[in-house]
């Protein structure tokens, strides 16, 4: 009956708070509290399922996910202050899934990321192998595959495709009727 929304949410306390809020989320199996109520939608973000959480709190509106470190820390999130995700997923106000960085460390760690994906791919696009044997590192550590280069290097070589792809890799040193034939065009040779 009445009475100012300021003075009911002294009363309320952070736990409260996270209680009423989790009871608007989506539990997922994962962990991830998704958010169902209003998003904010951070910089280049057109998708209404990937905005960040925002609700009022002790009186003031904003992003819940810096409410909800701030109580985690203990203090209000200073302006370089970022709420940042372990979970990668922006609606998400699961505690446990943010943490306090600054604008730097939010960079970093999403190469951190970035890395960790590419480590994961374990094959090439045409689904050889990334082992000891077959990879190439080129100056910047990306990794080239040894079988796809000698693919491409026979094809330049005029090698048909079928036969590219076909004969294995031939060790050093070792002397072929292939690579005799390959010679031949390149001379002139043959009548
Ligand atoms: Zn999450
Ligand atoms: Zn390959």
């Amino acid at each position: 009956m009445g009475g100012r929304r300021g003075f009911y949410s002294n009363l309320l306390t952070d736990s409260d708070y996270l209680a009423r809020w989790k009871a608007k989320c989506d539990i997922k199996p994962n962990g991830c509290w998704v958010w169902l109520g209003f998003k904010f939608m951070g910089r280049g973000v057109t998708d209404p399922f990937k905005g960040y959480a925002a609700a009022s709190y002790r009186g003031k509106n904003g992003r819940l996910g810096r409410y909800i470190v701030a109580m985690k820390i203990g203090r209000p999130l200073e302006k370089y202050e970022v709420a940042c995700h372990h979970c990668d997923n922006p609606p998400c106000i699961n505690p446990d899934h943010l943490f306090c960085g600054t604008q730097k460390e939010n960079g970093l760690d999403a190469r951190a990321k970035k890395r960790y994906w590419y480590q994961r791919i374990t094959k090439c696009k045409r689904g050889h192998e990334f082992d000891e044997e077959n990879t190439q590192r080129d100056s910047r550590g990306f990794r080239h595959c040894r079988a796809c280069l000698r693919y491409l290097a026979r094809l330049r070589a005029g090698w048909s495709e079928e036969e590219a792809l076909a004969i294995e890799k031939i060790p050093a040193g070792v002397k072929t009727e292939r690579r005799t034939y390959m010679r031949a065009p390149r001379t002139g040779g043959s009548p």
